[in-house]
């Protein structure tokens, strides 16, 4: 039998002792709101949707402003609402299972009753908030790459699209580096597959580093990334690119006993928004073939 050993720590600083008593939670509509809940968190397995259904019931029962969910190990938060000076937290577990923290603010201290209504409903929560948590977690080993844990092909192609459709929306610039490891071939040859993979996982690790946005680096082939560079025009990002270029060339990477370096290549590309040309990737992948023409170890932007 799973249980719900929700904690309690109320972390808010008090500007007065008044506890507030606006809006007590009656039983009957702690029942009715956890009956509600009950049904309609069945309706998704959405992180951010189950959040927001239950965050609609607890505002049914009181005032409040904001919740933050957090799930540190799963590089996972979540705001709903606004944040407010005094807060109430809860740890969330399922058996053993770590099911991250929520947090509920608003401008007055929570009363006893709002607390206990927030637990009731709480233990409605926890099943679901653990299936829509393994939801996540098998949609996102659906989108990486097992090898460097970066985006696969699946995850550039949908960040691309909703990239560009935000770029477009908010007019703001979108670049996109093609980035591929020279003569990998050699590295291979020379020192074997398994070194290989781990040259291929730093300089992952190293261009995830640099662009220090997670989520839009992308493994595009073997020894192929992507990144997408939201709000960034052809100058930052040759400016990103070269910190990339450098920084790769100058690591030394030790696999199986032996010291291994390499270089990268990179092509360039960036939306111009006036002047619809052809696809961003094409561009950068040009631009890429083109500093592999002209000697390797180096950065060249897509040109008009
Ligand atoms: P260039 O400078 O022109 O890019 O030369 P290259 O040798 O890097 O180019 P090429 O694309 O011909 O070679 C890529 C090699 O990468 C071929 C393939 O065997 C190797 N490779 C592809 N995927 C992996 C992988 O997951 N691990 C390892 N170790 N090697 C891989
Ligand atoms: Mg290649
Ligand atoms: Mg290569």
């Amino acid at each position: 039998m799973a249980t719900l050993t929700g904690q309690n720590h109320n972390t808010a600083t008090f500007k007065d002792d008044a506890i507030s008593l606006v809006f007590p939670a009656h039983q009957d509509d702690v029942a009715e709101a956890r009956r509600v809940l009950t049904q309609s968190l069945q309706t998704s397995l959405d992180l951010s949707i189950v959040l927001t259904l239950f965050f609609q019931q607890i505002q049914k029962l009181m005032p409040a402003t904001g919740m933050k969910y957090q799930h540190r190990q799963k590089d996972c938060e979540l705001m709903i609402g606004q944040d407010d000076t005094h807060k109430v937290d809860y740890r969330l577990n399922f058996a053993q299972d770590d099911l991250g923290d929520l947090t509920f603010s608003r401008n007055k201290r929570f009363n006893e009753h709002e607390m206990s209504a927030i637990e009731s409903l709480l233990s409605t929560l926890i099943c679901p908030l653990r299936n829509a948590l393994l939801y996540r977690d098998a949609v996102q080993s659906a989108l990486r790459d097992p090898l460097t844990q970066v985006g696969n092909r699946v995850a550039l192609d949908q960040a691309l699209e909703r990239e560009l459709q935000l770029a477009s929306r908010h007019q703001q610039p979108l670049s996109l580096l093609a980035i591929d490891i020279d003569h990998f071939k050699m590295i291979n040859d020379q020192y074997g597959h398994t070194c290989g993979d781990e040259v291929i996982r730093e300089i992952a690790q190293s261009i995830k580093s640099i662009t220090r946005c997670t989520d839009l680096v992308f493994r595009y082939g073997g020894e192929e990334f992507v990144v997408l560079l939201n709000k960034t025009a052809i100058d930052g990002a040759h400016v990103i690119a070269e910190r990339i270029r450098q920084h790769v060339a100058s690591m030394q990477i030790l696999s199986q006993g032996q010291t291994l370096s390499a270089t990268v290549s990179i092509g360039i590309s960036s939306l111009n928004l006036k002047k619809p040309e052809e696809p961003l990737f094409q561009q950068a992948d040009k631009a890429l073939y083109q500093a592999k023409h002209l000697g390797r170890n180096r950065v060249e932007s897509a040109r008009p």
